[in-house]
């Protein structure tokens, strides 16, 4: 195995979908990452051919990093120098053109719907079920497609799993205040959104009704066996920039307490986050006192963005618990959450040819 092939002995990765709202994300967290050096970016072919800052329309509060401004886009076909291929790539074409990455020997990281519920593909979130990275090995391609989660399900499920490790959940009923940097760029127009809450947004009900019972689920000889768990979910567009944020009832098998619950979120300490993967948080999750937390304009940022925060625990009648949970969308949700991914996978020595740098 080497260590990269990279010119500063990091590891070369290709952002696919880099001018859109999650690409910049993933041109911002991958300026200065330890193990990994952006090496190509790619977009459609109305971008390929021009530079970078000519073709995005760069709107992240940080300046665009140092030497990304004058690289060429290409076109998002492979082959490419990269073996670590991250997707932002608009789910209307991201299927087939991850694949042809796959087949071409890339492990692709998809931000993507398409392949999130292909029994053959990793859903996954490193604190939760950094096992189901097994589906790997049965792939039938060359390289590999590992998926990231909808942006609300990630924050739901890190809330989540402590509780159901230590008590079973059985029902959830979730609704959600989602960030408009969640549509995209350019996204929902002013007047739609300005002075305005939107309650629809296409398909997201159902993603956080059934992925994270694949992720919760156990993987077996069969695949993911997914739990005994009813989730009933209603998503709203809210004028915020970035941070979805989460108002949740949950029923649980065993008996809890106001002070059980917050001691499993206390306690919780995935794996993951003791392994020194530079985009693991410590603590994954923030619990927040008060009764006006969490927040996204002050909260988002918790862990630099990789953190779930929750508050506002309180009891409801039927034995149930509400709380409200909070995570960045298009850092933990997004380009953060794949490239945790991606950092796990090199980590297991899962990306062939490639290791962890230092090792
Ligand atoms: P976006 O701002 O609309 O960006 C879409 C990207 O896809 C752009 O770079 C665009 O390139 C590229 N693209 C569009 N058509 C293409 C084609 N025919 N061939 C190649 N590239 C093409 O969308 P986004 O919000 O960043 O979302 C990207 C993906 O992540 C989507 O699948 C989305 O569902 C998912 N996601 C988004 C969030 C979030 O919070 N925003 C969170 C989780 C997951 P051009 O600029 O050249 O058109």
């Amino acid at each position: 195995m080497t260590g990269s092939g990279g010119v500063d002995g990091r590891i070369p990765v290709a952002v696919l979908g880099a001018t859109g709202s999650v690409g910049q994300r993933f041109v911002e967290l991958l300026h200065n990452h330890p193990w990994f050096r952006l090496a190509e970016v790619c977009a459609s072919e109305r971008s390929a051919g021009r530079a970078y800052a000519e073709a995005a329309r760069w709107m992240q509060a940080s300046p665009l990093p140092e030497g990304v401004a004058e690289m060429v886009v290409g076109p998002s076909a492979p082959p490419l120098e990269s073996r670590l291929v991250f997707s932002a790539l608009d789910a209307g074409v991201a299927g087939p053109v991850e694949e042809a990455f796959a087949r071409a020997g890339h492990l692709v990281v998809s931000n993507a719907r398409n392949h999130r519920m292909d029994p053959r593909v990793p859903l996954l979130v490193p604190e939760v079920n950094p096992e189901h990275l097994a589906l790997l090995e049965g792939q039938p391609w060359e390289g590999g497609i590992i998926t990231n989660p909808n942006c609300s399900t990630i924050g739901l499920v890190l809330a989540l799993k402590p509780l159901h490790d230590r008590f079973g959940v059985r029902s959830v009923r979730v609704v959600t205040m989602q960030a408009v940097s969640g549509a995209g760029i350019p996204g929902v127009s002013s007047m739609e959104i300005l002075d305005n809450v939107i309650p629809f947004i296409g398909g997201e009900e159902e993603k956080l009704e059934t992925e994270p019972l694949k992720i919760l689920g156990t993987l077996g000889a069969e695949g993911v066996e997914p739990p005994d768990l009813r989730i009933w979910a209603q998503c709203n567009r809210v004028p915020v920039v970035d941070g979805h944020t989460a108002c949740v009832w949950v029923g649980l098998e065993r008996p809890a307490t106001r002070e059980t619950i917050l001691e499993a979120w206390r306690d919780f300490s995935p794996a993951v986050a003791a392994s020194g993967l530079p985009s693991a948080p410590s603590p994954t999750v923030v619990v927040l006192d008060g009764d006006a937390s969490p927040q996204p304009r002050l909260h988002r940022e918790l862990g630099k963005g990789m953190a779930a925060s929750v508050g506002r625990l309180r009891p409801v009648k039927g034995g149930e618990f509400a709380f409200v949970t909070l995570s960045h969308n298009t850092i933990r949700g997004a380009a953060g959450g794949a490239i945790l991914c991606a950092e796990l996978a090199v980590d297991r020595g899962l990306v062939p040819g490639l290791a962890r740098p230092g090792r």
